[in-house]
């Protein structure tokens, strides 16, 4: 179980908690709690579309498949916004999806301004490229800056929760395929980058959501948003199903139900809903 976040919160995040405010949702900041999905969730009934809970200190973080989020305390940023809003079935499965490009254009925005990495959809170096693993991670040149993961409360809305590794240094990252935004050259401390990550991504989020509700071209550009912030389309990658079937595919696309499409070995192009997707020019 993890400790229900303080109401009382101390941390300053000055942007992001007049962004949540002003909109008349509520912002909530603990010095540290287990996981900030799991208070959002158990707060969600009470709060409104567009309500934020928010660490740099993240105890129990968990990732897709109950897999392990490693959460250097005062390193990282651990970021849930709650979702409520009147969505059919395909646009919920979008939300995943949407919430990574939203960060990816977060993460982006602050790098552009604190550091020499780009967020561009033109051409822009490898090494230096901020993009989407479908079907969220956030990655700078092909390492893990940024995990999501989204759940449904009670009471049908999403939580989705972020989290972003802010100044781990290169000698202390939890996995030989990650980093951070200070290793990625971004300057300022945690709190500064943290707040300007999240105001951005609280932002991002909320737009797409209001445009997939609008529904028509409005929605139809989050779709397409979300398809040109995709690293993964065109490259060639290790797919591993949930029965632990592997194959050797070229991703081609993001249908319109959200799933990566694979060309495989054999020509047979099929849309995949859930797996676990590695770029092999990066493994
Ligand atoms: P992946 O595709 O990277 O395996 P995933 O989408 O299945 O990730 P997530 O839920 O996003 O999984 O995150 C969990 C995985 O991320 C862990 O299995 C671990 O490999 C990796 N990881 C854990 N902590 C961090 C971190 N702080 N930064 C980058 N990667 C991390």
């Amino acid at each position: 179980m993890s400790t229900p976040a303080s109401p009382s919160s101390s941390l300053p995040f000055p942007r992001s908690r007049a962004a949540v405010e002003s909109a008349g949702a509520v912002f909530t900041a603990p010095e540290t709690t287990g996981s900030t999905n799991a208070d959002l969730l158990a707060a969600a009934v009470d709060q409104p579309h567009g309500s934020v809970l928010a660490t740099l200190h993240q105890t129990a973080g968990r990732g897709r498949l109950d897999r392990t989020w490693s959460a250097p305390a005062g390193e990282t940023l651990a970021a849930s916004v709650l979702v409520r809003a009147d969505l059919g079935e395909r646009d919920r499965g979008w939300l995943p999806l949407v919430a990574g490009s939203a960060m990816r254009d977060a993460i982006g925005r602050v790098l552009a301004f604190r550091g020499p990495t780009v967020c561009s959809d033109g051409p822009v170096p490898d090494d230096r490229a901020v993009l989407v693993k479908w079907p969220n991670d956030v990655q700078i040149g092909g390492r893990k800056v940024c995990g999501i993961l989204c759940q449904v409360a009670a009471d049908g809305s999403v939580v989705v929760g972020a989290g972003v590794n802010l100044t781990i240094p290169a000698d202390r990252l939890p996995t030989p395929t990650s980093t951070s935004l200070a290793v990625a050259g971004a300057h300022g401390d945690a709190a500064e980058l943290a707040d300007e990550v999240l105001s951005a991504f609280h932002r991002a989020v909320l737009e797409a959501v209001a445009r997939l509700v609008t529904g028509g071209a409005a929605a139809e550009t989050v779709r397409s948003r979300v398809r040109s912030a995709c690293g993964t389309i065109g490259q060639h990658v290790r797919l591993e199903l949930p029965d632990g079937t592997v194959d050797e595919a070229e991703a081609t696309g993001i249908d319109d139900d959200g799933r990566i499409t694979i060309r495989d070995r054999q020509g047979v192009t099929r849309g995949v809903a859930v797996g676990d997707i590695t770029h092999l020019r990066y493994a």
